[in-house]
């Protein structure tokens, strides 16, 4: 079947509040335009992200029940250890209240200053924490990954003649690991093939580099290997997962994505001299190794996740709920991102939006415009997220890409909720000619996406465009 239908049927619901479009009108004024700003409560269709927004099965919450909250050695993390050492193979296994203090402690121990981690393209928290130790984050992505319209299988894969090239020019002395992200989420959650990953393990060798991944979508990357890489058909998504992670020496973890939790993360490798330091660092930051941030309870439910993720049924239905949303924009012309990667379909603002220009934020435009006609909420990728100044000229350099992600959280809505996406989506595609620019006047020195204001630039006469 080419879209599944759910694999599940719903034990709970969350009633979600209809609001009318004078109201979200008024709410988005007061945000200043700003969809960070806008109360959940008032969001008919959540869109923001993927992260920590899944639903929990009834054997997860069952598992929460049997929380074994001793301050050391919970039976929760023995089941946790045991599930995370079946599926990526390696000897020490350290939780952490999310993805990012994963990260952070592992880069803390491994770099020092000058040092450099390539990675095919860093996640914002993983690009700041290597940052954060004065060390440089090297993105290595073949150059197809920021063509938009390139369709490949595998459009999340490392350069090797790249990382060679870098490796040789800094030295193998200051990288201390290569990451390989998967997906490749800044790439549009596009994966990586297991050739790709094979060919980077063989060349890290050549200068006895670890190589570790960024596995917040390992199911979602074994499931397309097994849909598009000749020779995956037949093996299971276990199976492709276990030589996946034979390929690395240690990952790091948001279990906020593939772990189907709200909150959990965890740090696996088999380095006994960097455990031991990433672990004394652990007890000063988070907490007992034992838990590690979290109560037992968030520990039982993120192994229940990890093991459910690997369903694949599941799989085929999560990663068949994002395709139809795409396929039913894309079929009826709406400019995205293509292909269609794991967890979120982009809308491509400077193609949905020609008449505003890029300095007028068409991507937040286009945003705010979802919100407020059918109370969708996406998140701008584009200039207001990475629009960086020109320190000579005082100028604004705009990204390359403008863009709208749209984000399916895990088992949280119907298809018939996407169906109205892609509806509500394709009826303002109709009507675009009526969105209009806008204009900052607030923006904080650092991270202003999150809480940048702007008013409308109504007055300004646009150009007419044809509806189609
Ligand atoms: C979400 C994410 C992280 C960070 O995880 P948090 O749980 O949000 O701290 C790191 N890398 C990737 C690829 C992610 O998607």
């Amino acid at each position: 079947m080419k879209f599944p239908s759910e694999p599940f049927k719903i034990k709970v619901v969350e009633p979600i509040r209809r609001t009318t479009r004078e109201e979200r009108d008024r709410l988005l004024r007061h945000a200043g335009y700003n969809l960070f700003q806008v109360p959940a409560e008032s969001v008919y269709v959540d869109l923001l992200t993927d992260s920590g927004t899944s639903a929990m099965s009834d054997n997860q919450w069952a598992g929460m029940m049997l929380g074994d909250e001793s301050y050391a050695g919970s039976k929760n993390y023995f089941h946790f250890e045991e599930v995370v050492r079946s599926i990526c193979g390696y000897q020490h296994v350290i939780p952490t209240h999310q993805g990012r203090m994963a990260e952070n402690l592992l880069f803390s121990t491994v770099l020092k200053p000058g040092m450099c981690v390539p990675n095919n393209i860093h996640f914002d928290t993983t690009r700041a924490n290597v940052e954060h130790q004065r060390a440089e984050a090297l993105d290595v992505v073949i150059k197809e990954a920021y063509d938009p319209h390139c369709e490949m299988p595998f459009k999340g894969n490392m350069d090797l003649i790249q990382l060679a090239d870098a490796i040789d020019r800094i030295g193998r002395d200051r990288i201390p690991l290569v990451m390989i992200t998967i997906t490749n989420n800044s790439g549009g959650g596009q994966p990586v093939s297991m050739a790709n990953i094979r060919e980077t393990r063989a060349l890290v060798n050549r200068y006895g580099i670890p190589l570790f991944f960024d596995a917040c979508r390992f199911a979602e990357n074994c499931f397309f290997i097994k849909e598009r890489e000749p020779g995956y058909a037949e093996k299971s998504v276990v199976e492709i997962a276990h030589e996946l992670f034979s390929y690395g020496d240690g990952c790091t973890m948001s279990a906020k994505k593939d772990g189907l939790v709200n909150i959990g993360g965890f740090l696996s490798l088999n380095d006994d001299q960097w455990t031991q330091d990433i672990t004394n660092l652990l007890i000063l930051v988070e907490g007992f190794p034992t838990y590690g941030g979290l109560a037992g309870r968030d520990l039982e439910a993120m192994a229940r996740g990890l093991l459910e993720v690997l369903d694949e049924d599941y799989l085929s239905f999560r990663v068949g709920q994002v395709r139809y949303l795409g396929e039913l924009l894309d079929q009826a012309g709406v400019p995205i991102l293509k292909p269609i990667g794991g967890h979120a379909v982009y809308l491509n603002a400077k193609e949905f939006l020609p008449h505003i220009q890029q300095a007028q934020f068409p991507a937040q435009s286009l945003a705010v415009a979802l919100y407020r006609e059918y109370g969708i909420r996406g998140v701008e990728i584009g200039t207001v997220m990475f629009g960086k100044k020109d320190v000579g000229t005082g100028r604004t350099i705009h990204p390359e890409l403008e863009m709208v992600r749209l984000a399916i959280p895990r088992r949280v809505y119907t298809n018939m909720q996407i169906t109205y996406v892609a509806e509500s989506i394709i009826e303002l595609y109709r009507r675009r000619q009526g969105i209009h620019g806008l204009a900052l006047t607030y923006e904080a020195p650092v991270l202003r996406h999150f809480t940048a204001r702007f008013e409308e630039l109504r007055a300004i006469p646009i150009l007419q465009q044809a509806a189609s």
